[in-house]
């Protein structure tokens, strides 16, 4: 007997997990790649920028030059960053800003149920055939004297 419940406990395991991977798995691998492109290409902008900071040091570059291919670099970047940050708020990556969370259901002030407290006897009461007793619908034997109630 336990080495029934051991296998099919192994077996919702193995099944759990198998689930899991699959809910984990499918977000678009082609929106991976996308990002893994856009990352790599942010690597390669911020190598050039620095091989270009470091050929300007060693004076091989104009200043003119190196003020024209840095901007370039950093509005490329930029668009790179951009376009990373949209896509891992698409994939709900990053904490969007929470709406203003206003309880839907709180309850008002001065505005109190109408209505009476009492449930209605009279709306699917179940009037007990022994002693005449009235219960409530749900009940399958009666509160006053035990009977079983007809339903
Ligand atoms: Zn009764």
């Amino acid at each position: 007997m336990a080495i029934v419940i051991c296998v099919l406990l192994a077996g919702l395991a193995i099944g759990f997990t198998l689930f899991v991977r699959e809910q984990d798995i499918p977000p678009a691998p082609i929106e991976n790649a996308e990002l893994k492109h856009l990352q790599d290409r942010r690597s390669v902008l911020y190598e050039n920028l620095k091989d270009l900071q470091f050929e300007y040091h060693q004076g091989k570059l104009s200043d003119e030059d190196y003020q024209s291919l840095k901007h370039g670099f950093l509005y490329d970047l930029a668009g790179v960053m951009d376009s990373i940050d949209r896509m891992e708020i698409r994939k709900g990556k990053r904490a969007k800003p929470a709406p203003h969370s206003e309880p839907a259901g709180a309850a008002r002030p001065g505005h109190a149920p109408k209505g009476k407290p009492q449930p209605d006897p009279a709306a699917g009461a179940s009037i007990c055939p022994a002693c005449k007793g009235s219960n409530p619908a749900e009940n399958r034997f009666c509160g006053h004297c035990g009977a079983a109630l007809k339903q």
